[in-house]
């Protein structure tokens, strides 16, 4: 068994995993200058698989490896979400789903503020978990995580989801307050990519 991690070759075809738009649009960015061609699964008219794994490592596999298995080629998936530790966790997995069909998040923010009630540990992360899978089955899966503190009441314009009640450290600003130049080079997802990019993807010439 050859457990090296294999990095993709610059004319090689990747697929995204995801019919998400904003994450498309955000990995086609991070993939640029690779030599990599990028083809989102919808272009493919790939299905898209049910998240029923128990852990977002077992979400992105899943992703990843349906793609990668229904293309033949490589794919690239990820699994994302907000974690309180006063909630054990939650909405952890189910982040997406805590929002709703109708993506509530000013509600699903209310709820966790509410659940959290005078609990006096704040403490809070985001974990993104990035998986390569090949059509062979090897998969390889990548952590980032960014610790910090629920804040209440929201704020901020920018980002998405539950960027306006997380505040990244010991500090008072929210990702929602920060450019996304700002977040992009601390969040979960960056911190993922760069082991992704670091162990997967072509060297620079
Ligand atoms: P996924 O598409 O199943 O990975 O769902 C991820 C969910 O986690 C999103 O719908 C958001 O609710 C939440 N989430 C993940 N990353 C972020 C972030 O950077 N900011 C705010 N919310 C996030």
């Amino acid at each position: 068994m050859n457990a090296t991690p294999t990095r993709l070759n610059r004319g090689d075809t990747l697929v995204l995993a995801t019919h998400n738009r904003g994450k498309i649009a955000e990995f086609a960015a991070l993939l640029a200058g690779y030599g990599i061609r990028v083809i989102p699964a919808g272009d493919l008219s790939l299905p898209e698989p049910e998240e029923t794994a128990d852990s977002f490592t077992g979400n992105a596999a899943l992703k990843a490896m349906a793609a990668a298995k229904a293309a033949n080629l490589p794919a690239l998936a990820d699994d994302s979400g907000f974690c309180v530790a006063a909630l054990d966790g939650a909405p952890g997995i189910f982040s997406a789903r805590w929002a709703g069909p109708e993506k509530d998040y000013p509600d699903a923010m209310r709820r966790i503020h509410d659940r959290m009630g005078d609990n006096p540990d704040r403490s809070a992360w985001f974990i993104s978990v990035l998986c390569l899978a090949w059509p062979d089955g090897r998969t390889e899966t990548f952590e980032g995580r960014i610790d910090g503190h629920v804040i209440w009441p929201p704020h901020g314009e920018n980002g998405h989801g539950y960027d306006p009640i997380f505040a990244p450290g010991g500090g008072g600003r929210s990702f929602a307050d920060m450019s996304d130049a700002e977040k992009n080079t601390i969040s979960h997802r960056a911190l993922a990519f760069a082991l992704f990019r670091d162990t997967c993807l072509p060297v620079a010439a």
